[in-house]
C-alpha cells in the first residue's frame, strides 16, 4: 500500500471511544472565533512529503487547530511559529499554514503523530496510544525516514513507547528528552532512525523565550544535515 491509502485509512478509524466522543464534541461547541467553521473533527493523517527523510512528531493534534483545519499543526500559534522556520529552512513553500488547500507544500519533511485524535487536555491515555501506534509504525515503515524530530518531553515519551510496542530496540533506560538531544534507534527490518528532541513550539515555550526561531532553525538545519541533503 501507498501513504496515501494508508492516510485514507486513518482518517475513518474510530478505534478510540473517548477520542471519538472529545473530537466530536469539540467540534459541536467550537471557539468563538472559529464559530462559522465546520471542523474536521476526524483522526489527522500525516501532512507532508511522501519522500520526506525528516519527520516531524508531536503528541496529537490540537482540539481547535489540527482537529479543526485537518492538517497538523494548522491553524493556531504552535503551527504559526513552526511553518515560519520550516520556511526559512527550506522545507516549506510559504511561511503560514492555515487551511487545507491553501497551497502549502512540504519538501524532505513529513509530520506525524503518534497519536492522530485530538484528546481532552491535551493528554491522550497510555492505551489510546497503544491503540494509535501502528499507524505511526505503518507509516515509518512506508516512509523510512533518517530522522524524526520530536517537539518536547510529552511527544518524546509518547514516540519512545509506541517504538518500543511496535518492536523497535529502544534501549533501557528510555533516553531522556533534551533539546538538541540525539539518539540513534534501530528499527525491525534493519531500519534506524535518528531522534532529535526538541523544546515544543507551544505559546508557552515561544512566547517566553525558552524556544526562540534561532534554536528551532539549529534543530531543523541539524536534521537536514543529519539525512546528508
Ligand atoms: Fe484511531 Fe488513533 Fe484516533 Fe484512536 S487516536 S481513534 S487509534 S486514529
Amino acid at each position: 500500500s501507498t501513504l496515501g491509502e494508508l492516510d485514507a485509512l486513518v482518517v475513518g478509524c474510530r478505534a478510540c471511544p473517548r477520542l471519538v466522543a472529545w473530537r466530536e464534541s469539540v467540534a459541536e461547541v467550537k471557539r468563538a472565533a472559529f464559530r462559522d467553521e465546520t471542523y474536521w473533527a476526524r483522526p489527522l493523517p500525516g501532512f507532508g512529503d511522501e519522500r520526506a527523510r525528516v519527520v516531524v512528531v508531536g503528541l496529537a493534534p490540537a482540539a481547535h487547530g489540527g482537529n479543526r483545519t485537518g492538517r497538523m499543526f494548522t491553524g493556531d500559534f504552535s503551527g504559526d511559529f513552526l511553518f515560519a522556520a520550516l520556511h526559512r529552512t527550506g522545507f516549506a513553500s510559504q511561511p503560514t499554514s492555515t487551511h487545507r488547500g491553501d497551497g502549502l507544500a512540504l519538501t524532505g519533511l513529513r509530520m506525524t503523530a503518534p497519536v492522530r485524535c485530538a484528546p481532552p487536555a491535551n493528554a491522550p491515555t497510555p492505551s489510546e496510544r497503544r491503540t494509535c501506534g501502528p499507524w505511526l509504525e505503518r507509516e515509518l515503515e512506508l516512509l523510512e525516514p533518517d530522522v524524526a524530530i520530536v517537539l518536547g518531553g510529552f511527544g518524546w515519551q509518547a514516540l519512545l513507547a509506541t517504538l518500543t510496542e511496535q518492536g523497535w530496540s529502544v534501549p533501557r533506560p528510555r533516553p531522556k528528552f533534551g533539546h538538541g538531544v540525539e539518539v540513534r534507534i534501530d528499527g525491525p527490518e534493519g531500519r534506524s532512525i535518528t531522534l532529535l528532541g526538541c523544546f515544543h513550539v507551544s505559546p508557552h515555550n515561544t512566547f517566553t523565550g525558552r524556544l526562540t526561531p534561532e534554536m528551532l532553525d539549529e534543530v531543523l538545519l541539524r536534521a537536514r544535515a543529519l539525512t546528508g541533503r
